[in-house]
Parts: C-alpha cells; sequence; structure tokens
C-alpha cells in the first residue's frame, strides 16, 4: 500500500556527522485518525492524495513508516529568552526529505511523535489544539505569500496528553525546505568540532544558498544571504501584523522560513507593544520589538560562523560586522516598500517616511484594527474607528491623495497594488480559537470553513463572518506554548 502513496524520500541531513541527530522511531499511537490532509500541498509533493485520504492515518501519526523512511531526531542548542541552552528534537521526528516531481526537497517532519533523546522532561507528545493552530496559520501565512513551513497533516491518535487539562493528543506533518535553525549552528559552534561545524555550515550552503559556494568566501556569503533572507521575512511579518511570539534563535530558520508557531498571533488592534505568549512577561518578543531580536539572534548566528570567516579572528569580527551591518538597512527597505505598496505607492519619495510614521502613529492613538485599516483605505471605505472621524486623519488623508495622484499610475494601477498588498481575510484570534475549541469537541466543521476562508486572502468575501475585529473584551488575548 505504502509503495503507490508517492514517496520519494531521501535522506541527505545523515550524512552529517552522527552529533547533529539521533536515529529515532516514532512512538506507536493508539487509534491513528486522519483529521485534515492538505490536498494541493500533498500533490505539489508528488504524493497520492487518493491512498493518502484512505491510509495516511498511519503514516502520519507514525504508526507506520513511509517507503524509504530513516527516522531521525535532529539536535540543537540556542537561546531561549536570551538564556543559551542545549535542545533538539524533543517531540519531532524527520521522516526524510521528500523529493519531488519537479526535483525540489522538503523536509518531512513529524510533530508530536513521542519521546527523543531531546525531550529532557517533556512527553514528546502534542495536543490536537495546538497542531490544528500551526496548520490554520502557517497555511494563512503561506496564502499570504509569507515564506513559512507547511502543514501536510493533523492526525488524531486517540490518546490524551496532559496539559493544564487532559487534551486529545495529536500529531502534525510538517514540511520545511529545511530544519536547520540557528540553533544547529549554535549547537555546532558550542558542542562540535571545527570541522563539524565547517560539514554544517557546507551542507547549509549546498541546500539553501548554493551561489555561495561559488564565491571568493563562502561563509561570508551564506551569512549575508541568511541575514538579506531575515530581514526580508520579519519586514513581511511587521507589514501584516504578525506577532511570531517565541523568537528563540532554535525558532529561527536558515532558509527565511517562518518555523514554530507556538503563541503566535495577529494583531487586531494597531499597538506597537502587543504580546499574546503568556510566557513573555517581559515582552522581549513584543510586536514591535520583533526587528531588533531579529537582528540579536543574527548576531548570535554570525558569532557562531567566525572561525569560518577568517584565520585571524579581529578580520573575523570584521566581517561579521559588516554582514550584520546590512540587516537594518536591509529590514527598513523591505518594510518601507512594503507599507507604500499598502498606500498604493509605487517609487519612494523623500516624504513617504512622514506619511507612513504618521498614519501608524493615528492608529496606534485611536486603536484602530491595523488589518481593517488599510482595508478601509483601499476600498475608500471607513470602518468603525474612531479614527476616521478625526481631523487629523482627514488632514492626513489629503496629504497622502496628493502624493498618490503626483504619481504618473493610473487609479486603476494604485487600486491593484493596494489589493495585492492589503489582505482582508487574516486567521483573527477569536476566529483561531472558536474553530479549534470546537475541533478538541470533535467538531472540524468550524476549523475547515476557517481553512476555506483564508486561502483567499486578498479577496473581499461576501459578508464580514472572517474579517470583522473580535468583539470587544476587557480580557486580553493571551496565547499558550502548547
Ligand atoms: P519551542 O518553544 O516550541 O521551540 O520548544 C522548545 C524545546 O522544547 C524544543 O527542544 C522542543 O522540542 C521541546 N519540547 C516542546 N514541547 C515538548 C514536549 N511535549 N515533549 C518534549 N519536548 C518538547
Ligand atoms: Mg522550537
Ligand atoms: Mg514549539
Amino acid at each position: 500500500m505504502n509503495q503507490e502513496m508517492g514517496w520519494n524520500l531521501e535522506h541527505s541531513y545523515t550524512n552529517l556527522p552522527e552529533t547533529f541527530f539521533t536515529v529515532q522511531k516514532p512512538t506507536p499511537v493508539r487509534t491513528p485518525a486522519l483529521v485534515i490532509l492538505n490536498e494541493p500541498l500533498a500533490a505539489s509533493l508528488g504524493l497520492h492524495t487518493e491512498v493518502l485520504q484512505k491510509e495516511g492515518a498511519a503514516i502520519f501519526s507514525g504508526n507506520d513508516l513511509p517507503k524509504g523512511a530513516l527516522p531521525i531526531a535532529q539536535a540543537y542548542a540556542g537561546h531561549q529568552f536570551g538564556h543559551f541552552t542545549m535542545l533538539g528534537d524533543g517531540r519531532a521526528v524527520l521522516l526524510g526529505e521528500q523529493i519531488t516531481p519537479e526535483g525540489a526537497r522538503f523536509d518531512i517532519q513529524l510533530k508530536g511523535p513521542g519521546r527523543t533523546p531531546y525531550s529532557r522532561g517533556g512527553d514528546g507528545r502534542a495536543a490536537l489544539g495546538p497542531m490544528l493552530r500551526e496548520y490554520i496559520i502557517s497555511e494563512a501565512m503561506h496564502a499570504l505569500g509569507i515564506p513559512t513551513t507547511r502543514s501536510l497533516a493533523v492526525v488524531t491518535t486517540g490518546e490524551t496528553v496532559i496539559r493544564e487539562t487532559t487534551l486529545p493528543g495529536a500529531v502534525l506533518a510538517r514540511v520545511a525546505s529545511s530544519h536547520l535553525r540557528v540553533g544547529t549552528f549554535a549547537y555546532a559552534a558550542n558542542f562540535c568540532t571545527l570541522e563539524e561545524l565547517k560539514e554544517l555550515a557546507d551542507y547549509a550552503i549546498w541546500r539553501h544558498y548554493p551561489e555561495s559556494a561559488k564565491q571568493e568566501n563562502p561563509y561570508v556569503s551564506f551569512l549575508q544571504e541568511v541575514v538579506n533572507r531575515q530581514a526580508a521575512l520579519i519586514a513581511k511579518w511587521q507589514l501584516f501584523g504578525f506577532i511570531h511570539g517565541v523568537m528563540n534563535t532554535d525558532n529561527m530558520t536558515i532558509s527565511g522560513e517562518t518555523i514554530d508557531y507556538g503563541p503566535c498571533a495577529f494583531l487586531d488592534t494597531y499597538e506597537r507593544g502587543t504580546v499574546f505568549s503568556s510566557i513573555d512577561r517581559e515582552g522581549r518578543y513584543a510586536y514591535g520589538n520583533q526587528p531588533y531580536i531579529g537582528g540579536w539572534n543574527l548576531t548570535r548566528f554570525a558569532e557562531t560562523l567566525l572561525p569560518l570567516l577568517h584565520q585571524e579572528q579581529d578580520r573575523a569580527v570584521e566581517l561579521a560586522q559588516d554582514a550584520l551591518s546590512t540587516y537594518a538597512t536591509e529590514f527598513e527597505r523591505h518594510w518601507q516598500t512594503g507599507m507604500r505598496a499598502k498606500l498604493g505607492l509605487f517609487q519612494e519619495e523623500k516624504e513617504d517616511k512622514k506619511l507612513i510614521g504618521d498614519l501608524l502613529a493615528l492608529m496606534e492613538k485611536y486603536e484602530a484594527d491595523y488589518t481593517n485599516t488599510f482595508r478601509a483605505l483601499t476600498y475608500h471605505t471607513c470602518d468603525k474607528s474612531p479614527l476616521f472621524r478625526t481631523e487629523a486623519f482627514t488632514e492626513w488623508q489629503q496629504r497622502w491623495q496628493a502624493r498618490r495622484d503626483k504619481q504618473p499610475n493610473t487609479k486603476d494601477e494604485i487600486q491593484q497594488l493596494m489589493r495585492a498588498s492589503n489582505p482582508a481575510v487574516i486567521p483573527r484570534n477569536h476566529r483561531v480559537e472558536e474553530a479549534l475549541t470546537a475541533a478538541t469537541e470533535g467538531d472540524y466543521s468550524v476549523t475547515k470553513n476557517l481553512l476555506g476562508a483564508l486561502q483567499n486572502p486578498y479577496v473581499p468575501p461576501n459578508d464580514d463572518t472572517y474579517t470583522a475585529p473580535p468583539p470587544p473584551s476587557n480580557i486580553p488575548y493571551r496565547t499558550f506554548c502548547g
């Protein structure tokens, strides 16, 4: 049966020294049942969706290994809330790298398949709610155009996991261009030999930045490319109002994809200090702090590469600093370009920075909904926000109008740019919670409807079910690591 599923697994990662992984089979579960299969993603991977619909539960729970699998848990370390520690896949197993019909390579990983040597005190398991949450938000991110790991399937295990309460257990099948992290390099730099570090860097270059191999100094080029991709990624997070929530260095990829959907959530009201995560008490990973933390994490990354950048340490530090110094300007460039697009502005003008800054300041002052404010500007409607009734906003709008009119572009072109840059549908926190609550009680229809709406985020829906901000509440929204 397994043969007909379309698996085409390779294991390039296991060519690395053994210190980087442990062979680890998933621990079987009692009664696996397929909750959801991402058919378009499965098909793009060359997998046969009809067979998977029937027999995928065994595979995606870890009860049965796909043909050609070599299950491993990966070693890594990292800075958690600023403190360095040894980590690793404590509740994840990599089945292998699926080679697609087009020849692309993607990690297929199970999240929640039982204990591994890196589990520390944990049970190696996951609850249904958080796994569906990762599925919903990662697929929404993908539809929005933000680089991300993807979600292939969720199965329930027929077992329970104990968190604050007893919850249904589940396993998520995750797809990533790789699971190499800043934390993988932190592990190599702290616990491995220089030769092993070099092998890891060469592997990452081979897998993600083959152009760097041809440069005079491949490792400097590699560092620069990772800096560029993270600057682009975090700019996107800011532009869409995405809060990752736990930007530890083990949760930052080398590929530039968003990874680890734990306590993440999207902004409703625009407020730079927003923190949703229950464990982020000091706001280290607040919305407005993400660009800064991105730079902090990249600095930790650069430190791990120092011995590869140059034989002389002073020169290595200089090279690292040169690469890191471009992060802020690259971030700003991506963010400004994205903000201009949200406002229908094609070319850069000197006044834009202030125009953008003034709007955001007004949005923050009048507690405007982030996503809906830009939708209102796009469609010349006003939502219920008091913002639109202020004189300051009218004054701003006149400046914006004048700025738009200065462009050679037609009204249609401007409108199109704005429509393509301002989504209508984001995974609203209250809608996600509603879906997860229903799913935990056995009703998956709410999740499936939400996923449907999230697939076309830029098309204005017929009603405001998925676009309305949450009803007013005195209780701040809180997310948990799951
Ligand atoms: P995260 O905050 O999701 O990045 O997880 C931090 C570390 O905790 C990683 O090494 C995870 O593999 C590990 N971890 C999280 N939950 C569990 C669990 N239930 N059992 C074992 N390890 C876990
Ligand atoms: Mg993690
Ligand atoms: Mg996590």
